[in-house]
């Protein structure tokens, strides 16, 4: 029987392109292989994101484009992964038949049976009686809300472990030649129930991964190859393990639940008793795996952000000066009421904080920060407002998302803040403080002119690839993935020989990136490019425009 083709396609965040690829690797070690065309799949997967309602229309109008080629082709399969399954559940089948298999993030580990599954039904049926054949094939795995009612850990919530375990011990891991950074989780969901957020709903309380597992992962990530390791997690810094109270099942250490949330401590009070704090597992991982020369972590929360962390990274010279820690707004009266648990003040102060402890320009370490806002949350006036346009310029961000407040069902803004603010409004204030932030991000950039840095090079800049005529790849080799919503282009040939093939003339235009997440541009000799990639080395800084430096190597 040939290779049934998947389709895979990833809309949100980094967890969500994480979920995708460990996905892809499970279904790829049961035979399925990949294609960028849903046209040419027998299994179209969406995996969705909820954050804010603009994504999930996405999800809708592709599974609307379904209709047609399901109706030609019976047998195709349609599954939606991710947050939006999690969140609509299986009313999300009455409303859109094409969908025969949902599954949520925390349920991912169960897919590759839930599709197998569905695809051998729908084969062995289709023949005799097509419209029974796609009748009998809804499927879904759903965590519901077992896992926050759950003192305990949830049986789900251990078995998931396994997909992330097994990622580093499949044959084919689809990592690719050009692909020199890798994404590890260390904790699953969030506790901390911002009045906006679905993400508490939609991916289940927190859970913290065993240090061992993590640092395992990593070790194996750095044998195949990868150079650079960012740490995921929805609130990464709160990360503890206590191995006092760690259950082992089969002779394999579980995850452990995130517990109940103090607040306001500047060293983990679990310090140097029986527990891996945050700080002790950068640490354990920069001693452990020295091979991993930058190791980055998303997102940050504010509060709780301990000296004990900033100490670490201090310390250790591949840990990158690169924090992203959202503030959302710069008004307390509206962090309140967004029950982000900490006052603009002790967000500054934080700030301030870090940059005391790691912002060192004179030794080409200057602190990078990003951030995400969220305009026009119910009642926000004029004076939350200016209040949001201070804490922005006073943060001085390399970079920040702005985002328009999107009412999600479920949330409690929803339920209990009517939206009020008109969306003219909402969208004036964006415009605002995106103007703000892009001038802001072109005076960090300038202030870099003339410093020199370590980059890590990734490949030809999207630009080069552009203008090269041909189409941007992201996709590591063998497997594709289509991420935010965008075809990654044909099955094809990524290694750094075969795109450098395609480039014309003497130079390239390359990229890389300072340990600070600042992208810098560099013509690097085509000859002799295709050996840089991954590589780090020193660049002088001649130009800084909007979010990109641009420089030279100054290195051998
Ligand atoms: N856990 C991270 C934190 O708290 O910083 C962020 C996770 S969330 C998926 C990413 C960003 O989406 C948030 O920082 C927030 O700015 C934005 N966001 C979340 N819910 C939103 C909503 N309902 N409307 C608009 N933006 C939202
Ligand atoms: Fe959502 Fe808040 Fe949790 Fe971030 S910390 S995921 S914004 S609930």
């Amino acid at each position: 029987m040939p290779a049934r083709r998947v389709y895979l396609e990833t809309f949100g965040c980094q967890m969500n392109e994480l979920d995708s690829e460990l996905v892809a690797g499970q279904l790829t070690s049961l035979g399925y292989r990949f294609t960028s065309n849903a046209d040419d799949a027998d299994v179209v997967l969406y995996n969705t994101c909820s954050v804010r309602e603009q994504a999930e229309q996405k999800v809708w109008s592709r599974l609307g484009e379904l209709r047609k080629s399901k109706s030609d082709k019976p047998e195709m399969v349609v599954g939606v992964l991710g947050c939006m399954a999690e969140r609509d559940g299986t009313d999300l089948m009455d409303r859109m038949p094409v969908v025969d298999v949902m599954c949520g993030p925390a349920e991912l580990d169960k897919l590759p049976s839930l599709i197998d599954n569905a695809v051998r039904t729908r084969l062995s049926l289709v023949t005799d009686d097509p419209k029974a054949a796609i009748k009998s094939v809804k499927a879904a795995a759903l965590q519901g809300s077992s896992s926050r009612r759950s003192g305990t850990l949830a049986a789900a919530g251990d078995s998931l472990e396994y997909l992330d375990l097994s990622r580093s011990v499949s044959p084919i891991d689809p990592i690719g030649s050009l692909r020199k950074s890798a994404y590890v989780r260390i904790t699953r969901g969030c506790n901390k129930f911002c009045t906006y957020c679905v993400v508490p709903f939609t991916r289940g309380a927190e859970i913290h991964r065993p240090p061992a597992h993590i640092i395992e992962e990593v070790q194996r990530l750095a044998d195949q190859g990868i150079a650079e390791i960012t740490l995921l997690g929805q609130t990464v810094n709160h990360y503890r393990f206590e191995h006092g109270s760690a259950k082992i099942t089969n002779g394999i250490t579980q995850p452990q639940k995130g517990q109940a949330f103090k607040g306001g401590h500047r060293r983990d009070p679990l310090a140097g008793t029986n527990t891996t704090t945050f700080a002790d597992l950068l640490y354990q991982l920069h001693e452990k795996v020295p091979s991993v020369q930058r190791l980055r972590f998303v997102t940050s929360y504010p509060r709780d952000f301990g000296d004990d962390v900033l100490e670490v990274i201090r310390d250790c010279p591949r840990l990158c000066r690169y924090l992203h820690v959202p503030a959302q707004t710069g008004s307390d009266r509206m962090l309140k009421k967004m029950n982000r648990g900490y006052t603009a003040g002790e967000y500054s102060e934080f700030i301030d904080r870090a940059r005391h402890y790691l912002h060192q320009p004179e030794i080409g370490r200057p602190l990078m920060i990003s951030g995400d806002i969220i305009v026009g949350f119910p009642t926000e006036t004029d004076e939350d407002f200016a209040l949001t346009v201070e804490l922005l310029e006073r943060s001085r961000y390399k970079s920040c998302f702005i985002f328009k407040y999107s009412p999600r069902p479920g949330t409690v803004a929803y339920d209990k803040i009517p939206d009020d603010i008109p969306n003219s409004v909402k969208r004036e204030r964006n415009n605002a403080l995106l103007a703000i932030q892009n001038r802001i991000s072109d005076e960090v950039s300038k202030e870099q002119i003339g410093c020199e840095f370590d980059i890590m090079i990734e490949g030809p800049s999207q630009h080069a690839i552009k203008a090269s005529g041909h189409r941007a790849t992201k996709a590591p080799s063998g497997v594709q993935l289509t991420i935010g919503g965008k075809s990654t282009g044909e099955a094809e040939d990524f290694s750094i020989t075969a795109l450098l093939d395609r480039f014309e003339g003497d130079t390239v235009q390359f990229s890389g990136r300072t340990d600070g997440d600042q992208i810098v541009m560099f013509d690097a000799p085509t000859a002799t490019a295709s050996t840089l990639p991954g590589r780090i080395r020193r660049a002088r800084i001649t130009d800084g425009r909007g979010l990109s430096l641009f420089g030279e190597l100054i290195d051998s």
